[in-house]
This record gives C-alpha cells, sequence and structure tokens, in this order.
C-alpha cells in the first residue's frame, strides 16, 4: 500500500489540531488500493427553467481559513529566510543571480522527508536536484534523462547521487500484488529489480529486511542506469567525471548509509555492451 497524506510534519501543531476538528483528514488521508472507486456521475441538464441553477458546494470556513494560513505560513518563512541570508551575506543573492555551477546532482525520491538540501547541508546553488517516486532512473523518461544530459554535458557536475530510502513506499507499492493503475508501469521498474536479484531477495524472510534489502538493491540498478548514458561515458571518458553514488537515507537514524558502488568496475562492464563513448 502506498499512502498519501498531508505532509504533516511541515504544517503547525495548531494546524494539525484544526485538521482533526474539522474532520478534513478523511477527505486527504487516501490510500492507493485495487478497491473499485466511484466513478463521476454526469449531471443531468437543468431543463426546467424555473429550478434554479445550485450553486458549488463552499468548503467549511475552517477549511479555507486552513489554506490562506497555510500559504501565510510558507510567505512569511521565505521574508525571514531572506532577510537572514541578506543580513549574513550581503552579496549572496547577487552571486546566485549570476548563475549556477553545481557539484552534485542529486537523483531522490520525492517522499517529503528526504529534502536533499536539508539532510546534506548543501546551500543553493550546490545541487541540481531531481526527485520522483522511489528515485528511478528510467531510461524512456524525457524527464529525468533531460535532467542527467543538462547536469552532465552543460552544468558538468562532478558528482550523481541515487538516493533511495528504508520504508520507501514506493518501493513497498511495488512489492503489493495489486493493479495500482496508473502507477504499474513506473513500479514495474522496481518488479524488474526484484526479478534480477531475485535469489538474493527469497532468501530474506523477514518482510522489512527483504524492503530494505530491495531498495538498496534498487538503488544500485538506478546508479547501473545512469552509467549506460552517453553523457555519464563520455564525460568520464574526457574528462574523469563524473563519479556516480548510491546511498540510502535511514529515517530511524537521519544517517545516510554509502553503498559504496564500484563505479569503474560497473563501466567496464557495462561498456561491454553499452558503450557510448564513440
Ligand atoms: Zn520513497
Amino acid at each position: 500500500m502506498l499512502p498519501l497524506r498531508i505532509p504533516t510534519t511541515s504544517i503547525t501543531r495548531s494546524s494539525r489540531t484544526l485538521l482533526r476538528s474539522i474532520a478534513l483528514q478523511p477527505t486527504i488521508k487516501r490510500t492507493i488500493c485495487s478497491c473499485p472507486r466511484p466513478q463521476p456521475t454526469t449531471p443531468t441538464p437543468n431543463t426546467n427553467p424555473s429550478r434554479p441553477v445550485s450553486k458549488m458546494t463552499q468548503p467549511p470556513q475552517e477549511v479555507i481559513d486552513y489554506l490562506k494560513q497555510s500559504h501565510d505560513k510558507i510567505f512569511d518563512n521565505n521574508r525571514k529566510w531572506a532577510e537572514s541570508k541578506q543580513t549574513q551575506d550581503p552579496g549572496y543573492f547577487a552571486r546566485l543571480s549570476e548563475g549556477q555551477t553545481p557539484e552534485y546532482l542529486w537523483i531522490g525520491c520525492s517522499d517529503s522527508r528526504i529534502p536533499a538540501e536539508q539532510i546534506t547541508g548543501l546551500e543553493p546553488g550546490e545541487t541540481f536536484v531531481h526527485r520522483n517516486i522511489a528515485n528511478l532512473v528510467v531510461n524512456t523518461d524525457l524527464n529525468v534523462m533531460s535532467v542527467i544530459n543538462y547536469a552532465v554535458r552543460h552544468l558538468g557536475v562532478k558528482h550523481i547521487v541515487v538516493c533511495g530510502h528504508y520504508g520507501c513506499g514506493g518501493v513497498k507499492a511495488a512489492m503489493t500484488p495489486k493493479d495500482l493503475g496508473l502507477l504499474n508501469p513506473w513500479l514495474r521498474n522496481i518488479r524488474d529489480v526484484y526479478r534480477l536479484h531475485e535469489d538474493e531477495l527469497d532468501a530474506i524472510e523477514d518482510e522489512t529486511a527483504k524492503n530494505n534489502r530491495l531498495v538498496e538493491l534498487n538503488v544500485v540498478e538506478q546508479c547501473r542506469n545512469i552509467i549506460k548514458t552517453a553523457a555519464v561515458q563520455q564525460s568520464y571518458a574526457a574528462n574523469g567525471f563524473p563519479i556516480v553514488h548510491g546511498w540510502v537515507f535511514d529515517f530511524s537514524t537521519g544517517l545516510l548509509k554509502d553503498l559504496h558502488i564500484d563505479f569503474e568496475s560497473i563501466l567496464a562492464k557495462i561498456q561491454k555492451i553499452y558503450n557510448l563513448t564513440e
């Protein structure tokens, strides 16, 4: 199951209390499942001119106030951040405006609990970021392929990091033997990772340990997919970079684990079939 919910860690305690009190959660806390969903009904045309056209139902005032309040908080935070940066370093925004030369390309999961800059201490301008469900690098995904191409060929990043995380909802969903609709083709990439490492994963009896290992293997396979690209192979042959890294974030400790991807060994094996340097 892949729970989708409001990121309660990013809202205030009073907002959470309000959410509960106005019983908003049942409408926004949904779970993707295979249960049949109610189909939208086509409204009956109003053929009676004497019958007034019904107006769209307004949400409760508390909901309107809450939504407005959440935006206000973000703009307040933004103003404080900008003032703080400007005070600490008067030339900060002038330098940001000049352009970017990030050392890192970060490919992570969209999970709201893993903000790349916050967990690494990197500042704006130091990492180029792409995130999607379960940090996948899919050959036919024009989005991620454009990001890699631009980061390597134009920004000249020195490191590409694929960062997964234990407890990944995307990986858990892929392990759920159900039809997940639009997510099926995306999650199949993770199911393919399982198939590639079936013997190792089947030997792990504990479900959490099995999921954790699949998270790690998924990161390794996405690193392989990056190394298969022409941009990475050609830049490495010409410049000696970028290097590809596979990391996993652990919620229980807040720490990153380096899977110690053997970049050169993987590259050498890959280039027997996927050599794109000429
Ligand atoms: Zn995830």
